[in-house]
């Protein structure tokens, strides 16, 4: 009997690797089990291997959302507040679960989930599921619960009477000890990255305040780093992302405030920026009641300012769409926005691929088509790199060697 074929061979229209070379034609790659094994021209196909023609396709590194969360779904169906308050983590799991197979489907093979907001550690164990192949995910970088200063996150207690006991959206901590020691305990229960909430609406009148003192911020990161763990901090005021930056955080979730001064520090301490275009849009959509994708509602037009000052200081930008606010697997959604704020096709591109994959501390296992690096990848029908829409037409999707779609055109 002829052994099983381990090997795929992909000859796709055009590929694009994601390092820094243009998309090129006439090229075919091969797939040995879990890993590439080879691109180039490959004629005649070798023996005993599988093989998908895709001569309409562009064939790139799966996608990589490196601001997600699987255990949130848009609030205009479901507010937060009622999400984190009457869903318990089981029925929230399952959900996360069937969140997590669109994402794959939609071409995104790995994330970074940014807080389970009120799930606990059940981010550990989808995590957990998908690598031993019970259910089909991408892969996940998890930072459990998230740290937010005591009484400055949701839901807000003042809606309810003072003896009510309120669950909240992440670990609650104030001072350096504190924060430390959830740090340490976030760690240990499987936290690959900490997040901290360096601001938030907390102010008299809902103004966005700073939450974490400088002593605090210090802190956390210190023991983080210690502990291997890079630090993720949400921040859209000027005054918290500057806290953070010089506290030494590895990235700014958001930033929509931000000040040139800011990015420019940014860009010399190298910590990395996810804009968050897509959640934005999203959130004034909803409490606007706008059409979504318009570049003219005030939130967009401040957002677009800070991202565009990031982009001129030479910040390091990664795709990151907080997705979990609006639909899973609708993340492209957040390339587009890329696009159309004045980044080239190609630069979004790289930022969903190998920067993001290098924000991740992953760039030696995937992020790029090259020899050797996993084989996660997907096909697009048409050329992404002259209209980014065509990252929505997805033909294949591919995670370490396994396929979880493909579309067959006649
Ligand atoms: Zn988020």
């Amino acid at each position: 009997m002829e052994p099983a074929a381990t090997r795929i061979l992909i000859r796709p229209g055009r590929i694009w690797c994601g390092d820094g070379r243009p998309a090129q034609t006439g090229l075919c790659l091969l797939v040995d089990g879990a890993r590439i094994a080879h691109i180039g021209p490959i004629s005649p196909a070798p023996q005993n291997c599988d093989i998908i023609d895709l001569p309409q396709s562009t064939l790139l590194p799966g996608l990589i959302d490196a601001h997600s969360h699987l255990f949130l779904y848009p609030y205009n169906q479901t507010s937060w507040d009622d999400q984190v308050l009457t869903e318990a983590e089981a029925y929230r799991t399952i959900r996360a679960v069937r969140h997590a197979h669109a994402t794959l489907l939609s071409g995104f093979t790995a994330l970074r989930e940014l807080g389970t907001e009120g799930a606990g550690y059940a981010d550990v164990a989808l995590k957990r599921a998908i690598d031993e192949g019970l259910v089909p995910g991408p892969r996940l970088k998890v930072s459990t619960r998230a740290i937010v200063a005591s009484g400055c996150y949701g839901p807000r207690r003042a809606l309810f009477r003072p003896d009510c006991c309120i669950p909240q959206g992440a670990e609650e901590v104030s001072g350096a000890d504190a924060i430390v020691r959830a740090v340490r305990q976030q760690a240990s229960y499987g936290a690959d990255w900490i997040k901290l909430y360096a601001d938030y609406r907390v102010g008299p009148n809902g103004e966005t305040q700073p939450t974490f003192s400088k002593e605090e911020l210090h802190a956390a990161i210190a023991c983080a780093h210690d502990l291997g763990r890079p630090v993720a901090v949400h921040a859209t005021s000027d005054e918290a992302m500057r806290r953070a930056i010089e506290a030494g955080c590895d990235t700014i979730e958001h930033g929509y405030n931000g000040r040139r001064e800011t990015f420019a520090l940014m860009a010399r301490s190298g910590c990395a920026f996810l804009p968050t275009l897509t959640a934005r849009d999203a959130i004034s959509s909803y409490r606007h009641g706008h059409p979504e994708d318009d570049p003219h509602s005030e939130d967009m037009r401040q957002a677009a300012h800070a991202f565009r000052m990031a982009l001129e200081e030479g910040v390091l930008v990664g795709c990151g769409s907080d997705v979990g606010v609006f639909e899973h697997g609708t993340n492209y959604r957040e390339l587009e926005w890329m696009v159309r704020l004045g980044m080239s096709p190609h630069e979004v591109l790289m930022s969903a691929t190998a920067i993001n994959a290098r924000i991740l501390r992953c760039e030696s296992s995937f992020g790029r088509l090259a020899q050797g690096l996993c084989a996660d990848l997907v096909a697009v029908d048409g050329d992404p790199l002259s209209n980014i829409a065509a990252m929505r037409r997805i033909e294949l999707v591919m995670k370490d060697g396994v396929i979880y779609s493909q579309h067959e055109r006649h």
